[in-house]
């Protein structure tokens, strides 16, 4: 009886647009900068809140001017943002983010780390921001990157002092980075670190100021400046053909998800930092003043630093590999250093300059992009010497076995040596995924149950290989991580990242399914195969009182990639209701319910990300008049979808089509977010606009930031936007006026409506109205002024005008069913007759 249809989509969603993401071939000048940094023994630390706050002319002067080792700790990931480039937001967006600040570091030549934090969007102030994340976790994140880095200097992007004067996020990064400077070096603060990586006291805090920060270029000119130090930034460096500020702007150039692409920067600029802890150099031109950075700081380390200092300075830039010899004794005495934490990072920085130096080729490429657990991959390994140096591979070590396959092959100079390897993915292998999204999290911070992954970038990858050799007759290791490399005819060679996927995957077509009544619908679900051959069946998880037909459906898919489409019928409670719908795919004795996602961008490397396969159903009480929704485009909102999915029929016009003619087709039109910003062309339609509603249209006009406003009336009564917004998803709202029409028709609207928001509830909101406009809500952030401008309504001839900040374009995709009753009263307002409906004003 109810209709089931099977059918298998042959998608192989894999080898679309992915772009180059080549490992580094370091040329003999950029062999020559990591022996520089190699000989300085010194590190700075950059603090801030976001992917994007870090200001990259600064790391960049560190890691490539100064040498010293540099690094970013974003206290979050992003999620909280917004995305210019795709449809990604929240924890997707984070991985995204993730990746445009690892490729930020790899051009401006630092380290990335993060906390646990999590970005949960907009606060106005610490207290509120420390009050959703878990403190004290994110303060010991803090305190556990001192000591996992040991930093010398400490550098805040924000100041600490001004709280409330910008995002709570932002000072709370500077307040956290303080009080971990003077807890990082107490052996009993947190000792489960001490006994790990042992305690560190930093020497020195800065703030990272700028005029800005002092109200104007004037007052920072009067200002006194002897606790501060400064930097032209604005180096050249001959060895790259580029300016510090040039590498700058390639660099915070990654961060295209916020519409940072931007010019690059020439000639001499100055940065400030102020000093906020430790003492003041003597030296202020030198930042490591009274520090000592070279590798006397190291017992033994004169030794090092007589061989190095010699390859430094007579560095062969014809010949690189002319220094083999003094770089291998230079390793093997960085081997018998006493202290662990540099003997570990020189070697690490030590071993990639002799790979390059030989001029080593080492690749262990996959034949197919992913593998899952319980299948074989074939695995093409080259090795090749183009130095003249007495190089033997000795053997090779795959991740996924025990002991290494011997090899004793003799490099001879430029011979190509490849050979392959069928490795057995174990059962046990765990698939690809962004380790802090494993577990659930809570709004302000990701649960990670392996506390030996907290603070790095990403998750470590599965499948590596360990290449032995011997460098004059010396041994060294150099490990590889599987990659997969193909090549596009209109592309040329391409990277990507080896992936380990689950056999199976499932997803419903779409996140949030609205029922606007008690008809059943018939819901897609996607199953893909992540290995030939996949048999197994497919049900669904449900809310109690709903209903879902048939139980349970069979899984066959031939091949690895392929999608199989089934349909289920979902059937609604009678009464509003709602819940999460996932499905299961059973094969064998094994249970999946991931869903498998995958983001491809060309500024990064490829994605795929495993997250729970969820969707919410929403059963809605509601009601609605009118039919025909025209819809304005902005910055980009899901309002037309989520206006079909309570079954209105909408038609986007593009300005040029707005015309009177046009317009008398529809029953109310709806302008998309900052579309006023975003549009230059409305401001000739404004005024078709005003008389479609005189005329009896509905018009309703979400929010518009209050700068750069590109028409000269936004309402046909006078209106003035403003910052106002109320950020506390969870804010009481007031109804100002329960009896008015908007508030009881045809849905009979209560403060019920507002529980269950996500995010905030409005931005923008205009502080001043003329008299015509009515505030219909009231609310406001926890101590501040109460807020009516959310949403006000002015009857304008026969139609009514509606402006409103609340975040609907957040609401509607999180299936929030308060949101959908409230905007269908708005497009029904004065639609329907109410004189039965007894005190209702209009
Ligand atoms: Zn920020």
């Amino acid at each position: 009886m109810y209709k089931i249809t099977a059918s298998l989509l042959f998608i192989f969603a894999f080898f679309i647009n992915s772009f180059a993401q080549q490992p580094d071939k370091l040329n003999a000048s950029q062999i020559h900068h990591a022996v520089q940094k190699l000989n300085f023994l010194g590190s700075v630390l950059y603090v801030a809140a976001h992917p994007d706050d870090e200001n990259t002319r600064l790391i960049s002067y560190m890691s490539n001017h100064v040498k010293a080792r540099t690094a970013y700790l974003s206290l979050t990931r992003g999620d909280g943002g917004q995305n210019l480039i795709g449809p990604e937001i929240r924890e997707l967006l984070g991985v995204i983010r993730t990746q445009e600040l690892l490729a930020a570091r790899r051009t401006d030549g630092g380290e990335q780390r993060f906390t646990r934090a999590n970005d949960f969007g907009y606060s106005k102030h610490p207290d509120e921001t420390l009050a959703i994340w878990n403190k004290e976790q994110v303060l010991s994140d803090v305190v556990l990157a001192i000591r996992q880095f040991k930093p010398d200097i400490i550098i805040n992007r924000f100041n600490h002092r001004n709280p409330g004067s910008t995002h709570g996020h932002h000072t709370s990064s500077a307040m956290l980075s303080l009080e971990a400077f003077d807890l990082a070096n107490n052996k009993n603060i947190y000792p489960e670190q001490v006994k790990k990586y042992g305690a560190w006291q930093p020497k020195r805090e800065f703030f990272n100021t700028s005029w800005w920060f002092y109200g104007s270029q004037e007052k920072f000119d009067a200002a006194d400046k002897s606790n501060l130090l400064s930097f032209d930034v604005g180096v050249y460096y001959p060895s790259k053909g580029l300016s510090n500020n040039e590498v700058a702007a390639l660099a915070s150039s990654k961060h295209l998800c916020q519409g940072f692409g931007r010019l690059t920067q020439r000639g001499s600029q100055t940065e400030y930092v102020e000093l906020l802890k430790g003492d003041l150099p003597k030296d202020k031109s030198n930042i490591f003043d009274g520090i000592d950075t070279s590798w006397n700081r190291v017992k033994n380390g004169n030794f090092i630093y007589s061989v190095l200092n010699k390859v430094e300075t007579e560095f062969n830039f014809q010949n690189p590999a002319a220094h083999l010899s003094e770089l291998m004794s230079a390793r093997e005495l960085i081997q018998t250093l006493d202290n662990e934490h540099w003997k570990t990072i020189k070697t690490k920085e030590i071993d990639a300059i002799i790979e390059a130096c030989a001029g080593l080729y080492l690749e262990a490429s996959a034949t197919a992009p992913t593998s899952s657990p319980g299948e074989q991959i074939e695995i093409n390994l080259e090795v090749l010497n183009r130095s003249a140096s007495n190089i033997e591979l000795t053997s090779y070590l795959i991740s996924t076995n025990k002991t290494a396959n011997l090899k004793a092959q003799k490099l001879n100079t430029n011979e190509k040596f490849n050979f392959n390897e069928t490795v057995s993915i174990s059962e046990e292998t765990k698939p690809t995924t962004p380790y802090w999204l494993e577990q659930k999290g809570s709004l302000g911070m990701y649960t990670v149950e392996d506390k030996s992954l907290i603070g790095k970038p990403e998750t470590p990858r599965a499948l590596t290989v360990d290449f032995n050799l011997k460098i004059n007759g010396k041994p060294l290791t150099i490990t590889k991580n599987v990659v997969y490399r193909y090549s596009k005819p209109d592309k040329g060679e391409l990277y990507r990242p080896f992936e380990i996927i689950p056999e199976v995957s499932a997803k419903v077509s779409k996140k949030v399914i609205i029922f606007e009544n008690d008809q059943q619908k018939e819901i897609p679900v996607i199953v893909r195969a992540g290995r030939d051959n996949v048999e197994g069946v497919i049900k669904m998880d449900y809310p109690k009182d709903w209903n879902v037909y048939p139980k349970q459906q069979k899984i066959e898919i031939a091949n690895k990639g392929q999608e199989q489409t089934v349909i289920f019928t979902v059937i609604p409670p009678k009464n509003q209701s709602e819940g999460i719908l996932s499905p299961i795919v059973t094969i064998g004795d094994k249970d999946y319910n991931k869903e498998l996602i995958e983001i491809d961008y060309e500024h990064i490397p490829f994605q795929t990300v495993l997250l729970p396969s969820e969707s919410k159903i929403v059963r809605l009480d509601i009601k609605k008049k009118g039919e025909n929704i025209a819809y304005i485009e902005g910055a980009g909102d899901v309002v037309p979808e989520s206006l079909e999915q309570i079954g209105y029929n909408v038609i986007t016009l593009k300005p040029e089509d707005i015309t009177t003619e046009k317009l008398s087709n529809f029953d109310a039109v709806v302008v998309g977010i900052r579309a006023y910003n975003t549009v230059e062309a409305l401001k000739f339609k404004q005024d078709i606009l005003f008389d479609f509603v005189a005329n009896g249209g509905n018009m309703i006009v979400q929010y518009n930031t209050s700068h750069r406003v590109k028409v000269k009336n936004i309402a046909p009564y006078s209106l003035t936007l403003s910052r106002d917004r109320v950020t506390d998803e969870f804010a009481e709202v007031k109804l100002l006026e329960p009896k008015h029409e908007l508030m009881n028709y045809p849905n009979k609207i209560t403060t019920k409506d507002f529980n269950g928001w996500t995010q905030e509830r409005g931005l923008y909101f205009p502080n001043k109205w003329a008299k015509e406009f009515t505030p219909m809500l009231a609310m406001s952030d926890k101590g501040e002024s109460t807020k009516k401008g959310s949403l006000l309504v002015a009857k304008h001839g026969k139609g009514h005008y509606i402006y409103t900040g609340l975040s609907f374009f957040r609401e509607f995709p999180a299936g929030v069913s308060g949101a959908y009753r409230l905007f269908a009263n708005m497009l029904s307002i004065g639609k329907g007759d109410i004189s039965n409906t007894l005190d209702i004003k209009n």
